[in-house]
Parts: structure tokens; C-alpha cells; sequence
């Protein structure tokens, strides 16, 4: 399996050849907590000892927000949000693939990856947003 590290945020994202991929967070080999994005040293309990893994690619919605003011390059409204993965880790990202009205605090969400515009060698980069699992089967 061959991965590329075409992450808008190097080295935040893991992306496979079929478009499939995960976030990449660290855990501690001393107290099992785990980071993202990946960090030399565990804020737990200091350890130093840590790995580089990959992270969930589902989690729960723990909250959100219709964003409806932006930056010019940004279309709106869109949602943003924060999905707790089974790690323990709660990470900030777009929602998608609904509707904003449908959006559920709770609801079982899957990471997605999508275009995120080029770097300036004009490689395609990729992105990530979070879209609730029932969104999966269209
Ligand atoms: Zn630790």
C-alpha cells in the first residue's frame, strides 16, 4: 500500500492511492494517551516514548457551529465542528455531506477526504471534513 503525504497540513494526514485515508496523531508508550496533531513528548505525563499511528476514522459529533461569515475565499454557510474519536481525542473539522439543518450533536461521523486545492508545485492536495456515517451510502 503506498501513501502519500499530500495533506494541505503536511504530516497530519495519511492519504492512500485508492483516495482512502486517517488522520496521523501520536500515542504514548508510557500512559497510552493519544495526540493530534503528532507531538515528541506526551503532555500527560512527560514521557518522550511515543509512536506514530493512525488515528480512527469515525467518531461522535461532540459539537458544531454554522459558520456564516468568512474569509473571502470561503463559501458560506458551512458547519464546523469538533468528533470525538475512540481514542480520546476531540478534533476541530468542517462537516459535511448533508444538509446544515440535518447536522446532530451525537451523531456517528466518518472522516473524508477530499480535494484541498495545490501546493506551489501545483500537486493536488487533500483535505479532510467529517460527514455523518448514514451520508456514506449515496
Ligand atoms: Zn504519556
Amino acid at each position: 500500500m503506498t501513501l502519500a503525504d499530500t495533506s494541505f497540513r503536511p504530516g497530519e494526514l495519511e492519504v492512500r492511492e485508492d483516495g482512502t485515508g486517517n488522520l496521523i496523531g501520536s500515542r504514548c508508550n508510557s500512559c497510552g494517551a493519544h495526540f493530534f496533531p503528532v507531538r515528541r513528548a506526551c503532555s500527560g505525563c512527560l514521557s518522550a516514548d511515543l509512536e506514530t499511528v493512525a488515528l480512527s476514522t469515525e467518531g461522535t459529533l461532540y459539537t458544531f457551529s454554522i459558520v456564516r461569515q468568512s474569509l473571502p475565499n470561503f463559501e458560506v454557510p458551512y458547519a464546523l465542528g469538533y468528533v470525538d474519536l475512540p481514542e480520546g481525542l476531540r478534533i476541530m473539522g468542517q462537516i459535511g455531506g448533508c444538509e446544515l439543518d440535518e447536522i446532530r450533536i451525537g451523531m456517528a461521523m466518518v472522516l473524508s477526504l477530499e480535494p484541498f486545492g495545490q501546493d506551489q508545485h501545483h500537486n493536488p492536495l487533500t483535505g479532510y471534513r467529517f460527514t455523518p456515517v448514514e451520508a456514506q451510502d449515496d
